[in-house]
C-alpha cells in the first residue's frame, strides 16, 4: 500500500499521538504523517513558539516557563488544545506532537476524543537514548519561514544555514541551549514518562526504536499507521 493515490483513499480517522523525550524526533515524523494522510500536525511546541512571536498574552505567559525548560500549565495547554481539535479540519482525525505531557493533560485529552466522537488513539512512542537526544537537539535547526527542521550533524540543508524548500533562515531554538535541555529532559523524565505506562496499560501504545534514521524510523511509523487506516 505505497502508492500515493491508495493513500489518499485511506482515512485515519484517529488521534494519533507522538510520544517521547525531547530530540526523539517527534516532530519531524508528526509532519510526514500528516502529510502522508493530508491530516492536520498539531504542535503545542509550535503553537506556543508563534503565540510568543507574535507577543499575545498566552505568549508573554508562556515564554519565560519555556526559557527555563519547564512546562506551560496544564490549564493554558488545555483551552488552546481544545479549541485547536473543535476546528473542523481535525473530523478525519489528526498528529498530536508533544500533548499530552501530563497525566491531567492526557485524561482530558480522552474526554475531548469521546466528545469529538473518536474512539482510542494509536500512542507512537519513540524510543532513543540520551546521548542522542543531547547530540540532536544542539545540531537542531529551524527554518524561520516554514517551521522544517534540520539537524547539523544528521539532516543537514543542502545549502548551508537556508532551508532546501524555500531557502528561509534556519535558526537554532532558545531552549535547546544545554542548561535548559537538562531541565527539559527532566520535567519529561519526571512528569511525561509516566504517560508511558498510562497508554501501556490501556494497550493503545506502540514502541518505535527511534534510534534508526530518520527514513527507518518513518518507515516504522507508516507501517503501524496504515495498518489501523480504513479505506
Ligand atoms: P520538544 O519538541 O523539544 O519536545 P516542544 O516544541 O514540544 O519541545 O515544546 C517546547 C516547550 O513548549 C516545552 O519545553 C514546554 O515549555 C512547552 N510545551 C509544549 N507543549 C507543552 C505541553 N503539552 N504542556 C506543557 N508545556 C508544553
Ligand atoms: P522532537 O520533536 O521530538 O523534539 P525533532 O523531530 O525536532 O524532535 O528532532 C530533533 C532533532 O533531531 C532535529 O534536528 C532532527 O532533524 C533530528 N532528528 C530527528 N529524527 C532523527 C533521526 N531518526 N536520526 C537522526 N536525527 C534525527
Amino acid at each position: 500500500m505505497d502508492s500515493a493515490v491508495a493513500m489518499a483513499r485511506m482515512a485515519v480517522q484517529r488521534a494519533l499521538i507522538f510520544l517521547g523525550p525531547p530530540g526523539a524526533g517527534k516532530g519531524t515524523q508528526a509532519r510526514r504523517i500528516a502529510e502522508r494522510y493530508g491530516i492536520p500536525h498539531l504542535s503545542t511546541g509550535d503553537m506556543f513558539r508563534d503565540h510568543v512571536r507574535r507577543d499575545t498574552e498566552l505568549g508573554r505567559r508562556a515564554r519565560p516557563i519555556m526559557e527555563r525548560g519547564e512546562l506551560v500549565p496544564d490549564e493554558i495547554v488545555l483551552g488552546m488544545i481544545e479549541e485547536r481539535i473543535a476546528r473542523p479540519d481535525c473530523r478525519q482525525g489528526f498528529v498530536l506532537d508533544g500533548f499530552p505531557r501530563t497525566l491531567a493533560q492526557a485524561e482530558a485529552l480522552d474526554r475531548l476524543l469521546e466528545a469529538h466522537g473518536f474512539g482510542r488513539p494509536l500512542v507512537l512512542h519513540l524510543v532513543a537514548d540520551e546521548a542522542q537526544l543531547l547530540r540532536r537537539l544542539a545540531g537542531r535547526r529551524t527554518c524561520k519561514l516554514c517551521g522544517a527542521v534540520y539537524n547539523m550533524y544528521d539532516h543537514p540543508p543542502k545549502v548551508p544555514g537556508r532551508c532546501d524548500d524555500d531557502g528561509g533562515e534556519l535558526v537554532e531554538r532558545p531552549d535547546d541551549r544545554e542548561d535548559v535541555v537538562r531541565q527539559r529532559l527532566t520535567s519529561y523524565h519526571h512528569q511525561t514518562r509516566p504517560l508511558v505506562e498510562y497508554y501501556r496499560a490501556r494497550g493503545v501504545l506502540v514502541d518505535v526504536d527511534g534510534t534508526a534514521d530518520i527514513e527507518a524510523v518513518s518507515h516504522q511509523v507508516f507501517a503501524l499507521v496504515d495498518r489501523i487506516a480504513v479505506p
